[in-house]
């Protein structure tokens, strides 16, 4: 009884040191030391070899100067420990004996230890040594694994932390911003160029708006959009699993703003184009009235000689009518359209820019009425220059009727605006319309609408582009709402006059 407490207390003490030399081991070196250190308890260990199996051949990691086998001699003692896979003492033929002891996991032997032990008596090798050795062979199996695991989850994640930098270094080496955030709106991630950009909090914003909508439609969105700090266009999609959304944005102003210019450029082309033939036709109806005049005065009775000079009349009006326009464009450029405000009747001035239009309304066959609320209606604000926002609204009214139209109308209407200290002044018309996409468009400079009617019907596309100018200038502004086949309403405020 107390022989057997005695060897359970050696194999406890044994054990001790031998879990704490296996805790401290950081690899397969290690382990064999400590496998050595522990059998060295049991008897004198000459020379050591510690070789591991991948499963098709042996490696030699640890052997001591005076071990007796060479790789060729070792062939017969690794195939006893890969037969045996336990525990075993080996007589040599030269005296002493070869201890083998495998580290096995879950029946596979993952290496092996084998040491020398000069000894001719085989008396210390009882039973109680046998089972000790077992435990051993066991624990330093379970132990090499776990660090083979070890090993292979640290190497793992740093093939992730190193792809995670690959990622990182092409996603900063972009020149677009790119941000992911999750389903609540948080950023989650930004690359370099995203932190470079120091986005203004409205375009944060818009970022946050497009990843909601992304999710709630579960579709990708584009779109682009002008902020103080520049252009810039927006790509979202929803990121693989679902919650969370990339959003690319890239600074275009650089490429809007030479699209800009192109545009202005070819409208100019277009401009100059447009203006010779828009100043070549009144120029030819006075050339040609004139010399039917000076050829056949004698011929020509009073009346038809009135109606000649009024037609050259009409024509000079318009020649200056254009180079007005141009003029005041050229002023509008270099900030330098001059208001001079006074006190004047609208509804008197809307009466006598009809009656400046009338060549135009009869040449159009269309009808013009009037509806004001008071005969006169005073209001504050540069008389010439309203009178020459009417002549266009009114003109244009005019220009851009339904030839399939029965009867042509054009109907100006000045009116108080309620609860304020402003006139109303619209013009409507039932001509052809302004489809959505050109509404704000025909207030450009240069801009005409690219249709057939155009063409036909003389104009600069100054006209509009003034007449905001001019409004502006007033502290106010034009607006318009149109439907294509139905026609357009133009209207624009002025101040009331003070009593
Ligand atoms: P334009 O000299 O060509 O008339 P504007 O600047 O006055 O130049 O107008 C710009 C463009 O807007 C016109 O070419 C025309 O296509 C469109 N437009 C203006 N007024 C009307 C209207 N009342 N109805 C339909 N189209 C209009």
């Amino acid at each position: 009884m107390e022989e057997t407490g005695n060897s359970i207390n050696r194999f406890l003490i044994t054990f001790a040191s031998f879990s704490r030399e296996l805790n401290t081991a950081r690899n397969r070196v290690d382990i064999a030391g400590a496998i050595e250190k522990v059998l060295g308890r049991f008897f004198k260990l000459e020379a050591c070899l510690s070789a591991a199996y991948d499963g098709v051949k042996w490696d030699v990691f640890k052997k001591d100067e005076g071990f007796p086998f060479d790789e060729e001699e070792m062939k017969s003692f690794y195939d006893l420990a890969l037969e045996r896979k336990s525990p075993s003492f080996f007589p040599l033929e030269t005296n002493g004996f070869l201890v083998i002891l495998p580290a096995v996991k879950s029946g596979k032997l993952l290496s092996s230890f084998f040491g020398y032990i000069e000894n001719e008596d085989d008396d210390e090798f009882t039973q109680e040594l046998e089972t000790s050795l077992g435990f051993f062979s066991y624990y330093s199996g379970i132990v090499l694994e776990n660090l083979r695991l070890f090993g292979e989850v640290r190497e793992s994640a740093r093939l992730q932390e190193e792809l995670r930098k690959y990622f990182e270094k092409m996603l900063n080496s972009l020149d677009e911003g790119i941000c992911v955030l999750d389903a609540s709106g948080g950023f989650v991630f930004k690359n370099q160029k995203f932190d470079e950009l120091e986005l203004e909090e409205e375009i944060i914003e818009e970022i946050k708006a497009i990843s909601s909508e992304t999710l709630d439609q579960s579709a990708g969105q584009a779109r682009e959009k002008e902020f103080n700090q520049g252009f810039f266009s927006f790509n979202s999609i929803v990121l693989a699993g679902g919650g969370e959304i990339l959003v690319r944005l890239e600074d275009i102003s650089n490429t809007k703003e030479l699209e800009r210019m192109k545009q202005i450029d070819q409208m100019k082309t277009e401009f100059i184009a447009n203006i010779s033939h828009e100043l070549r036709t009144p120029l030819s109806a006075i050339t040609a009235y004139s010399e039917t005049i000076t050829e056949s005065l004698e011929s020509l009775d009073a009346e038809t000689l009135k109606e000649f000079m009024g037609t050259i009349l009409d024509q000079s009006n318009h020649l200056t009518f254009l180079l007005d326009q141009l003029l005041d464009f050229s002023r509008m450029e270099r900030k330098n359209l001059q208001i001079d405000k006074s006190r004047f009747n609208i509804v008197a001035l809307i009466k006598r820019a009809k009656e400046s239009t009338r060549e135009l309304y009869e040449r159009f066959n269309t009808k013009i009425e009037i509806n004001a609320d008071n005969d006169e209606m005073f209001v504050e604000g540069d008389e010439k220059r309203i009178h020459q926002v009417l002549i266009n609204l009114i003109s244009n009214a005019i220009k851009y009727g339904d030839k399939e139209e029965e009867e042509r109308n054009v109907i100006l209407t000045v009116a108080e605006v309620e609860d304020s200290e402003e006139i109303r002044i619209s013009i409507d018309d039932n001509g052809v319309g302004i489809d959505e996409e050109n509404l704000e468009k025909i207030f450009e400079k240069f801009y005409r609408i690219d249709s057939s009617l155009t063409y036909e019907v003389e104009g600069t596309g100054l006209g509009l582009a003034i007449c905001r100018e001019i409004l502006l200038e007033h502290g106010k502004d034009i607006h318009v709402t149109s439907k294509v086949g139905e026609g357009s309403h133009f209207e624009f405020k002025l101040d009331k006059a003070k009593e």
